[in-house]
């Protein structure tokens, strides 16, 4: 069906409020909000997310006087009612924070952590001694559910910089999920996708699989279980997640996964306990940051990867003037560098409680200097390339071991991320997930919510030379990239997207079309995008391939079409961003098409 389509009915969806079909609306109900526009500019603050529920909850509380971390809250808690595939109080992310007063940039990270009971050998099938298979065994399963850091994340942001509180902030979105939003492509799409995994599950499919099929385009999701969970956080603050009988439930539910008897999927029990649960901390740390041809881009410091990888891959992009090169050109150069920076990541990046993760190397210009000599200008690398040497770089080359990493991708093309700028100045990038789209596929019974399966960013076998090894207590290795620009000390950009570990690459492809190849914010995030993570072929769209795929072959890389078994859908990334323009304005760019297209606001459009 074509979005045009899905608007009509969502239209029609929206009139019968008008004929009283639903009367248990309250009075006070703000009207659905279904209208997607990718681009929005004006004055007053502005917010950018995958979804106009999310994006309008988030402009109610910045037009009532919130500031951007309010509404970051407010847009988060909406995306997990209307993206509940993505995101949600059953998993984590990473909240990057620029505070106007202060001139500084700020960090939490809200990452799940492997439960403390869990064992080296999480993933090795017991009956076995083989690992699980990724899927459908690891993926839907007790086994891979970290201890949620999302609600901490929430309200730890507002205690540190919101004016609002949890209670206020959930408002919109408690709002929208019991009155129900309208269903469309992509949400019948994904629950079709998960159907198998979410008949598992008695909770799971009575709440996502009314009478045995996903709901259908252009109706009503109501999640009244959600709506009840959010007004007991509202009443009683995280501690109602943590401690008490939600945080049982959840361990119940990891430790015992409540599947159907006629299943045939395996569901491996998992590890997260109470106190699993009333331990949880999240991490509040710096960003990771480098000057990129003047501007300075602010990362995720791990356990993300995000800072690292981008940071490394602009500090060697740095040494070449992409804008003066002929597109191919400068995508060879970005092709290289970020198979250069995943090479690092894969050797040296992990949770820094865990292992010693040299941050300040990676991301340092003279590293970044060295590893550029690895670069050919005119051929392309075999790969996996060889992992830098950060014991011995002068920025004079050479900085390369000889030991090839192969990088290990099992992360697919989840997640959400939302841009929020207030009318203070005061910026998020904020990027959430429960990993897999549709998580472990487990629904807490009567609550409304899926629970994630982010432990399968852990590598699968235990190697003790492995930064990404799984250990109690540790966060998976992740690649989500919150980013933040600043200009001579001015916020000039909030961006960030989905898609696994094309996350990193997709953010840093939409930094060179801005910054280097000359295109506004709405053009860099709608340009095709290709991805080069170290692997012998790089994944492209097909757009990307016809335009560009004979230039770049000619340097000797290979492309292969995005899609695989988890992500059919050809496509990488969806990039949320606010552009702060020099005159002031606020420019909300959404993604135009992927995923069935992002929602821009602002609070003032511009005349
Ligand atoms: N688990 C992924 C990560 O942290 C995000 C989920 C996804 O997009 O696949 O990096």
């Amino acid at each position: 069906m074509q979005r045009s389509s899905v608007r009509a009915l969502a239209g029609a969806a929206i009139l019968c409020l008008g004929l009283g079909a639903f009367s248990a609306i309250p009075a006070s109900a703000e009207p659905r909000q279904t209208e997607k526009t990718p681009t929005a500019t004006g004055t007053g603050g502005a917010v950018s997310s995958v979804d106009p529920e999310a994006s309008a909850a988030g402009i109610e509380v910045l037009r009532k006087g919130g500031n951007a971390v309010d509404a970051a809250v407010a847009t988060a808690a909406a995306l997990g009612v209307t993206e509940p595939y993505s995101a949600g109080i059953g998993g984590g992310g990473y909240f990057m924070y620029y505070d106007a007063a202060t001139g500084k940039v700020n960090t939490i990270d809200g990452r799940e952590t492997a439960p403390a009971s869990t064992p080296h050998d999480a993933f090795i099938d017991p009956s076995t001694g083989e690992p699980y298979n990724f899927t459908p065994e690891l993926v839907t399963s007790g086994a891979a559910v970290g201890v949620p850091g999302t609600v901490a994340t929430w309200q730890r942001a507002l205690d540190n910089w919101g004016s609002q509180s949890l209670k206020q902030v959930l408002r919109p979105a408690t709002q929208v999920a019991s009155r129900g939003f309208v269903v469309d492509e992509t949400f019948r799409e994904q629950t079709l996708d998960n159907k198998e995994r979410f008949e598992a599950f008695a909770s799971t499919s009575d709440l996502f699989l009314p009478d045995g099929d996903a709901p259908q385009v252009g109706a009503i999701f109501k999640n009244p279980e959600l709506a009840d969970t959010y007004r007991l956080l509202a009443k009683e603050g995280p501690k109602a997640f943590y401690q008490g009988d939600l945080a049982a439930e959840i361990s119940q539910t990891v430790q015992a996964p409540p599947k159907v008897e006629d299943t045939k999927l395996p569901v491996p029990a998992g590890f997260v306990s109470t106190d699993d649960l009333a331990n949880y901390e999240v991490a509040e740390q710096k960003p990771t940051s480098v000057d990129y041809r003047g501007l300075d881009v602010f990362g995720m410091a791990p356990s993300s990867s995000g800072g690292t990888t981008m940071g490394e891959s602009l500090n060697i992009l740095g040494n070449y003037d992409l804008s003066s090169m002929e597109p191919a050109d400068a995508l060879h150069h970005y092709f290289e560098a970020t198979a250069l920076a995943y090479a690092d990541r894969g050797k040296y990046v992990g949770d820094p409680a865990f292992v010693d993760v040299p941050t300040k190397t990676l991301t340092s210009k003279l590293f970044g200097d060295d590893r550029a000599c690895a670069l050919n200008p005119e051929q392309a690398a075999t790969k996996p390339v060889a992992p830098g040497d950060i014991e011995n770089f002068d920025g004079q080359c050479p900085a390369a071991t000889t030991e090839p990493a192969v990088e290990q991708d099992t992360e697919n093309m989840s997640t959400t991320h939302l841009s929020v700028v207030d009318r203070w100045g005061n910026v998020v990038s904020y990027t959430l997930t429960i990993e897999q789209t549709g998580g472990s596929g487990m629904v807490v019974p009567g609550r409304g919510f899926l629970l994630n399966n982010e432990l399968t960013d852990f590598s699968t076998v235990y190697d003790p030379e492995d930064p990404n090894r799984i250990e109690p207590g540790k966060r998976p290795r992740s690649s989500m990239a919150p980013t933040i620009v600043l200009r001579d000390g001015e916020p000039v950009l909030a961006i960030g997207s989905p898609g696994g570990s094309t996350i990193i690459t997709t953010v840093l492809q939409t930094l060179l079309n801005r910054y280097d190849l000359g295109m506004d914010i709405s053009q860099a995030i709608a340009a095709p995008r290709a991805s080069q993570r170290n692997t012998a072929a790089v994944t492209a769209e097909p757009e990307f391939i016809t335009q560009y795929g004979s230039a770049l072959e000619a340097f000797g890389h290979k492309l292969t079409p995005a899609g695989d078994s988890f992500t059919p859908q050809a496509e990488i990334g969806a990039v949320e961003a606010v552009e702060i323009n020099a005159d002031g304005t606020l420019t909300a760019a959404a993604e135009p098409v992927r995923r069935g297209g992002g929602s821009a606001m602002v609070v003032a459009p511009a005349k």
